[in-house]
């Protein structure tokens, strides 16, 4: 994820690439949470609907356009990066952070409503349809995760979640923790936290915008970022959170091949059985969200979608009719189909549930896709990624690399 101290972390010669960065991270964050929370927020106080029991489907699923998504409410994952005191918000204020008074009164409302902290192994198996989670008495399973190797983790979050017997999941891009910033995890942290029982996974090498990189940069972002993370914070790697949220066709590929058995997106919603391991959604929580908006965050519901004639994270040049498998027998009035909060044209056969979108050109590096169907009141959501300009995209990036590669040259020299 982006946040202010990436500044720190990130290397000098990426200084522009990070501001771009930011930019883009905010314009998804900002587009994508903002205009959905805006919405949300219109809608019904949520804590009441948490009260009503949701039971899986009792035939669990494996694929994700069959009958019975509606009543797989999913598993919320939660995404934190600072954890920071009042005194050190006021100082400095960064949107990412949360205030450690904020985090307690959140894992403390999730205790008193029965949420209980998988890790994700358990979500992986849940969504393959493996393993059965207990949804029985209201309890709902969720997985609360803390990115970038933040020292906050053991100053503050791991007591608060100790309290309730919770346990997080810690990604972790190992270039901050060698560098040894101020913020920045130790070693011994990070072995005495795993084991404590927290799940230490990776968050690439050091946090790039992989669809600027090539396949073998890629690569070497996921087995290299696994190797240190095991061997030197006795770590067993299998799942990653994508930088930014951030991924291409070819990511999915090249983290199977690396020994990765799921990755993390910032896409909405509950993570239902037959969702794709490697497209697993979860939500930013910031300083912004008071008690409600975090409620209904956990709340989120999903609709299952298939790319038809695309590939997640696909790069797409100029105007496209993009063809989704979506759940069959659905009001098409009730859709809304947007590419950042601008509305797309779409038309959807019930009898198949294909839906076919006219997606326009972009001139944007990125195209979040959103489609919204609302039923009872209820809002469902889907999302999906597409990458613009590739090449134009990659040459600038490896320019950017082999200018990093002679200054890092130069620096070992002089040093
Ligand atoms: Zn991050």
């Amino acid at each position: 994820m982006a946040d202010a101290t990436h500044e720190n972390k990130t290397p000098p010669a990426a200084y522009s690439r990070f501001k771009a960065f930011v930019f883009l991270s905010v314009l998804i964050f900002a587009i994508l949470g903002g205009s959905w929370w805006l919405r949300e927020r219109a809608s019904a106080a949520a804590p009441q609907v948490m009260k009503t029991a949701v039971n899986p489907p009792q035939t669990l699923n494996t694929t994700p356009t069959t009958v019975g998504w509606k009543a797989d409410i999913g598993v919320p994952v939660l995404c934190y990066h600072q954890i920071v005191t009042d005194e050190q918000y006021r100082a400095k204020p960064t949107p990412y952070a949360v205030t450690v008074k904020q985090l307690k009164e959140q894992i403390d409302w999730l205790a008193e409503n029965n949420f209980y902290t998988i890790l994700p192994d358990e979500l992986l198996a849940y969504v393959r349809g493996e393993k059965k989670l207990d949804f029985s008495n209201g309890k709902r399973p969720i997985v609360i995760t803390f990115d970038d190797g933040n020292n906050d983790f053991v100053n503050y979050a791991q007591k608060i979640l100790d309290a309730h017997g919770y346990k997080g999941v810690l990604f972790i891009y190992p270039t901050y923790i060698m560098a040894r910033k101020q913020r920045s995890m130790t070693w011994a942290e990070i072995q005495a936290v795993r084991k404590a029982g927290h799940a230490i996974e990776s968050h690439t090498m050091w946090h790039p915008m992989l669809s600027t990189m090539s396949d073998a940069e890629q690569r070497a972002q996921f087995a290299d970022s696994k190797k240190i993370l095991d061997a030197k914070g006795g770590a067993q790697v299998r799942h990653l959170a994508y930088p930014f949220g951030v991924y291409t066709a070819a990511s999915l590929k090249l983290l199977q091949e690396t020994g990765y058995a799921s990755a993390y997106t910032t896409f909405h919603g509950g993570n239902q059985v037959g969702e794709n391991p490697y497209l697993l959604r979860r939500f930013l929580v910031v300083k912004g969200d008071n008690a409600k908006i975090f409620a209904q965050k956990t709340l989120a519901r999903s609709l299952p979608l298939k790319l038809l004639n695309s590939q997640p994270g696909a790069v797409v040049e100029g105007a496209m009719q993009l063809k989704v498998g979506l759940p069959p027998e659905l009001d098409d009035s009730a859709f809304k189909v947007r590419v950042f909060s601008t509305a797309q044209k779409f038309s959807y056969e019930p009898k198949t549930g294909t839906m076919t979108i006219e997606l326009k050109p972009s001139k944007k590096r990125l195209s979040a896709l959103e489609i919204l169907y609302k039923e009872d009141g209820v809002e469902y959501r889907a999302n999906a990624l597409f990458n613009h300009r590739r090449d134009r995209v990659a040459k600038s990036a490896e320019r950017k690399t082999r200018k990093k590669k002679h200054k890092k040259r130069r620096h070992t020299e002089d040093t």
